[in-house]
């Protein structure tokens, strides 16, 4: 008998097809109304769910007695109630690495924008404000030679250190828990101190994950220790940083810009973040080029159908769970 799904975000036709011929599927459709009823009505026949972007735990969960896996189409899981899913034994998997590369294009970029102030000069121009050759109030700051301050010296914080190190000729600093022997060979980074990596970088960079441990790891004691000179770049999730005080600190230019693909709220909405020409604003596209979600989306099926027939996934989030 065909096991059950249940489908919580879009994905492409062509993947839907494939789930299609092997399980029962049933999509999530906003559009059609209360999400929550819909959750009521296809959870207590659920045996494995996949997606992205929705809070999942008791709340939703609680009704999902069949439920063998999750499979978070992410490689962030801070979504997940993960302390839920390890009582109940709910294997949960994401996607790391297919992502790395592309999240890493984007932390770059954040850091060229805010230093050049691309997106800036570009409204600038358009408003046919260059009237004649550009002066002091249009400098930025060089990337090249800074010191690069990664916070999370992970998959994708070591992808962006080594786009600094080797294309820039930056020198790394990190910061994390634990010391990274090979990345210090590869890359000449040098391990500081929370306090000494923030008062010292050029740039930092945020790329650790959502937690207790993280959430408002930045607020407004460290913006106080950054240089007036420095950028705070955050691909990470928006939690990690006390929006209001780095709204303060914009407004005070108490650090020179910041570039953001993550807020505290998402959609971002109203926000005093728009008013600041130093904020550069994205609308968390880390990952979202056509070639990396896809490769996300199947790594997400790869783990979804193993687990569902029972053999042990490649990315699983809590492997202790796993009764293999
Ligand atoms: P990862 O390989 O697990 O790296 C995370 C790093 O953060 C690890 O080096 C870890 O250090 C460090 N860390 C954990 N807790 C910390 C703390 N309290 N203080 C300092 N460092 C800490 O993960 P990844 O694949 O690089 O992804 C990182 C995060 O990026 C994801 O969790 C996700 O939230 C975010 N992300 C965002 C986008 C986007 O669209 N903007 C896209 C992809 C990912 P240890 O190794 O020493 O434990």
């Amino acid at each position: 008998m065909k096991k059950n799904v249940f489908v919580f975000s879009r994905l492409a036709p062509e993947h839907l097809e494939r789930l299609r011929a092997q399980f029962n599927v049933t999509v999530l459709d906003p559009k059609l109304g209360d999400v929550d009823a819909q959750y009521a009505a296809a959870l207590p026949t659920a045996h494995g769910m996949i997606g992205v972007g929705r809070p999942l735990g008791a709340k939703q969960l609680a009704q999902a007695g069949q439920l063998e896996v999750i499979s978070s189409v992410s490689v962030g899981y801070d979504n997940y109630d993960l302390a839920y899913l390890n009582e109940r034994g709910i294997p949960l998997t994401n996607t790391p690495d297919v992502l790395t590369e592309t999240t890493a294009d984007l932390g770059f970029a954040l850091i060229m924008g805010t230093a050049r102030r691309v997106a800036e000069l570009d409204a600038w121009t358009k408003a046919g404000q260059w009237k004649r050759t550009v002066d002091t109030p249009q400098f930025g700051v060089d990337v090249h030679g800074k010191k690069l301050g990664i916070l999370g010296l992970g998959r994708i914080g070591a992808a962006i250190a080594r786009r600094g190190r080797f294309g820039f000729n930056m020198e790394v600093l990190y910061h994390g828990n634990s010391r990274k022997p090979e990345l210090e060979q590869e890359l000449g980074a040098r391990f500081c101190d929370f306090d000494g990596l923030l008062s010292e970088a050029d740039f930092v960079v945020v790329v650790v994950p959502l937690s207790d441990a993280t959430r408002k790891l930045i607020g407004k004691r460290e913006l106080e220790l950054m240089k007036p000179s420095a950028i705070l770049i955050n691909i990470a999730r928006g939690q990690v940083i006390d929006e209001a005080a780095l709204v303060e600190a914009l407004q005070e230019k108490r650090i020179l810009a910041a570039g953001l693909d993550v807020y505290e709220k998402e959609p971002l909405g109203e926000s005093p973040l728009y008013a600041l020409p130093n904020a550069l604003t994205l609308p968390h596209i880390g990952s979202a080029t056509h070639e990396t979600r896809r490769a996300m989306a199947e790594c997400a099926l790869d783990n979804f159908e193993t687990a569902l027939r029972g053999e042990r996934p490649k990315n699983l989030v809590n492997p202790q769970v796993w009764k293999g």
